[in-house]
C-alpha cells in the first residue's frame, strides 16, 4: 500500500443508489452519468455496478471515455456529453456505438465534412442528439437555431433519423423551483412534434422536479451525494459510494495556548488531546477545510483543527476514546461526504473527483453483486 489513505468503493451502495434512481424514474430509461472516473469512484468499477442493477446506458464527458467503457466490456448506451470536436473522435464514436450530443454548429460543420471524406471513416451510422439551451447558457445551441440543426443532421445519411433532443438544468438543486420549471417549460415548447428520444433530468430534477422526457442522466445520487443545496443525501435514501479511511498516526498532549500545524490557525483553548491522522490534500482531502469540519475518528464525531497539510491532518480528540492505529473516516458511510463539502466550501461532486490518483488506484471494490 503506497499510502495509508484508504477508499473503499461500495458496489451495493451504488446498485441501491440506481434503483432509487429507477423508482424515481416512474418507467424512463436512466443514463447513468460516469464522466471524470465515475466521479472519481473508478468509472469501470462505477458502470459495473449501474449495469448489474438494470442502467439502460451511460453518460460520459468525452468519445474517448465512451471507447474505455466499451473496452471494459460495457455493451449499453452510451451518450457522449460533449460530443465530438474531431473527425476521428466521430470515427470513435461510430466504432464503438457511442451517442453523440450536438451542442454548437460547428460540430454539424465537423460532421458534414467528415461524412463527405470517403473510405477514412467506417461504416455504422451515429446516434445523434440535438442539446439546446433553454436557460442555463453553458453549452447548447440556442432555441432558434435548433430547426436548422436537426434538418442539417437529418440530411446527413450517416445520422440515424431518430434523432434526440435534450436540455440540462441550472439550478435544480435550489428550492426555488421558478428557473427551472422556465426551462421545462421552454423545453415542452421546443419539444412540440419532435420525432426521437427526448432528456432532460439530472439527479435534483429526477428527485425534485416534474420534468419528463424518457431518459434521465442521473450523476451525484448515484454515488450518495445530495443533490440539493439543502436537505441530506439520507433524505433520499442514498447511500454513500465511496468511504475516504485512513488511520491515526499519533495521539498527543498539545499545551492551553499551543498552536496546531501549520499557521499556527488553530490554538488549544486548554490543554487537550489531538490526533494526527496520515491523509491530506496529497490524497485528495480538501485543503481548504477549516477548523470545525467533521470527521470520525472510531465512529465518534469530531472536527479537524489546524492547517491540512499533504499528509496530514490534526483532529481534536476532547472526549474521544482513541490510540494509534485506530480508524479515522473523512467521508463514508457514517460521515456524510455533503456536510464535509459544505464545510470546505465546496460540493460533494468535487471532493469525490479530487481523491488522489495513489489512493484512487488502490481502491477496494466491496459489495460485488458475486460476492
Ligand atoms: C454531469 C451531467 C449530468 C449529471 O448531473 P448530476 O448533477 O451529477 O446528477 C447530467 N447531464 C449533464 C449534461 C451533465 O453534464
Amino acid at each position: 500500500m503506497i499510502r495509508r489513505a484508504r477508499l473503499t468503493i461500495d458496489a451495493a451502495a451504488l446498485g441501491h443508489n440506481l434503483e432509487v434512481a429507477r423508482g424515481a424514474a416512474c418507467g424512463r430509461s436512466i443514463f447513468a452519468a460516469v464522466k471524470a472516473d465515475g466521479y472519481g469512484h473508478g468509472m469501470l468499477h462505477a458502470a459495473r455496478a449501474f449495469s448489474a442493477a438494470g442502467a439502460e446506458g451511460f453518460a460520459v464527458a468525452t468519445p474517448g471515455e465512451g471507447a474505455l467503457l466499451r473496452k471494459g466490456g460495457l455493451a449499453e448506451r452510451i451518450l457522449v456529453l460533449q460530443g465530438a470536436l474531431t473527425g476521428d473522435e466521430l470515427s470513435l464514436a461510430v466504432e464503438h456505438s457511442l451517442e453523440m450530443v450536438f451542442h454548437d454548429r460547428s460540430q454539424i460543420d465537423l460532421l458534414e465534412r467528415w461524412q463527405s471524406m470517403a473510405g477514412a471513416v467506417p461504416l455504422g451510422r451515429l446516434c445523434a442528439w440535438i442539446k439546446v439551451d433553454t436557460g442555463m447558457h453553458r453549452a447548447g445551441l440556442n432555441p432558434d437555431q435548433l430547426a436548422a440543426a436537426r434538418r442539417r443532421l437529418a440530411a446527413c445519411p450517416r445520422v440515424n433519423p431518430s434523432i434526440g433532443l435534450m436540455t440540462h438544468f441550472a439550478r435544480a438543486d435550489e428550492p426555488d423551483p421558478s428557473c427551472t420549471n422556465a426551462q421545462i417549460a421552454t423545453f415542452r415548447d421546443l419539444a412540440v412534434g419532435w420525432q426521437g428520444p427526448t432528456s432532460l433530468c439530472n439527479s435534483a430534477a429526477l428527485l425534485g422536479h416534474d420534468a419528463g422526457g424518457d431518459w434521465a442522466r442521473p450523476g451525484i445520487m448515484l454515488y450518495g451525494g445530495n443533490p440539493f443545496i439543502f436537505g441530506q443525501a439520507c433524505d433520499h435514501d442514498l447511500r454513500a459510494g465511496m468511504h475516504l479511511k485512513t488511520v491515526l498516526v499519533a495521539v498527543r498532549d498539545v499545551p492551553r495556548g499551543g498552536a496546531v500545524g501549520y499557521g499556527g490557525r488553530f490554538v488549544a483553548p486548554e490543554r487537550m488531546p489531538v490526533g494526527v491522522a496520515s491523509v491530506g490534500y496529497g490524497d485528495g482531502y480538501p485543503r481548504h477545510a477549516p477548523d470545525g469540519t467533521p470527521i470520525r475518528v472510531n465512529g465518534q464525531a469530531t472536527t479537524l483543527i489546524g492547517r491540512v497539510s499533504m499528509d496530514m491532518i490534526t483532529v481534536d480528540l476532547r472526549g474521544i476514546e482513541a490510540r494509534v492505529g485506530d480508524e479515522v473516516e473523512c467521508w463514508g458511510d457514517r460521515q456524510p461526504i455533503d456536510a464535509v463539502a459544505q464545510a470546505a466550501g465546496t460540493i460533494s461532486y468535487e471532493l469525490m473527483c479530487q481523491v488522489s490518483g495513489q489512493v484512487r488506484a488502490e481502491a477496494r471494490v466491496i459489495g460485488l453483486p458475486d460476492g
